[in-house]
Formats: C-alpha cells, sequence, structure tokens
C-alpha cells in the first residue's frame, strides 16, 4: 500500500468537476483517506512548489493555486502515486493520454486540473504540507 497527495486545482474547483476527478479515482481503486477545501496564500504556494522556483512560470503557477479554492487529498492505494499520474495524463494536457483527466478537462499547460505527487518522497512531504496523522484516517 503506498499514499499519495492529490490537488483538484482551482480550474477543476471551479468548474465543478470535484465529483468527476473523485469518481475516477475511487473507480479505480484509489482509497481517500483525508480530504479538505483549501485557499492556499502565496507563501503556501510558493513553499508547495518551491522545487520550481527557478522556473519561469513559478510566478504564473502560485498565482493559478492562489486564484481559488483546491481540495486537497491523501489517497491510497498499490502502487498509487503512478497509478493516479497515470490517470491524470501527461502534464501537458495536448500529450496526454485518452480517457486521462487532463486529456479529457485540462484547457491549459498550467490549467491541467489535477496535480499527483511523483515519488515516494515527495508524496511524504506534500501530505506533511496539508495533513497531519489526526486527519488521515487509519
Ligand atoms: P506535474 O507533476 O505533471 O504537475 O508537472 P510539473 O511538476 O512539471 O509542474 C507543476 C505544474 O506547473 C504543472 O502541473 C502545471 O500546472 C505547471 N506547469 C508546468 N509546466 C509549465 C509551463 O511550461 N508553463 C506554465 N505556465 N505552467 C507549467
Amino acid at each position: 500500500m503506498e499514499r499519495t497527495l492529490s490537488i483538484i486545482k482551482p480550474d477543476g474547483v471551479g468548474r465543478g468537476l470535484i465529483g468527476e476527478v473523485v469518481k475516477r479515482l475511487e473507480a479505480n481503486d484509489l482509497t481517500v483517506k483525508a480530504m479538505k477545501m483549501i485557499r492556499m496564500s502565496t507563501t503556501q504556494a510558493q513553499g508547495f512548489y518551491a522545487v520550481h522556483k527557478d522556473r519561469p512560470f513559478f510566478g504564473s503557477l502560485t498565482e493559478f493555486m492562489t486564484s481559488g479554492p483546491c481540495v486537497v487529498m491523501v489517497l491510497e492505494g498499490e502502487n498509487a502515486i503512478e497509478r493516479y499520474r497515470t490517470l491524470m495524463g501527461a502534464t501537458n494536457f495536448k500529450e496526454a493520454a485518452e480517457g486521462t483527466i487532463r486529456k479529457d478537462f485540462a484547457t491549459d499547460i498550467e490549467k491541467n486540473v489535477v496535480h499527483g505527487s511523483d515519488a515516494p518522497e515527495t508524496a511524504r512531504f506534500e501530505i506533511g504540507y496539508f495533513f497531519n496523522s489526526l486527519e488521515i484516517v487509519a
């Protein structure tokens, strides 16, 4: 069993895609172990995406991530990190496989509806960024 962090980004929440995203991950045996809606401050978004701080899109990305509420979730399942990333599709929706969340709903390389951790160490950091142990069901 493995855990990963999922975010439904402000574009996904704003367009009414919470249910659609949750339906797809539950249909694929990814169990929601924690869930909440948050509106990140600029400092919180910059901290979350600190790994990208030198990228040209950092300012735009953090502005987008603070533009509205996000739904953050801890997902659990076998090989959850990789399986959730497969469901999400490629970062650039134009390159995403058919049937993926990003292929079906993203409108832009930045406004791509969902986030998912990309490795076990990242998942640990990202889950701890938003949830304490009491907030994650056993
Ligand atoms: P992910 O792991 O698939 O989300 O992709 P990355 O970690 O590489 O990038 C983080 C997020 O930054 C992406 O999900 C996009 O929202 C955004 N992003 C990535 N590349 C670009 C880019 O070239 N331009 C802009 N504006 N945003 C980008």
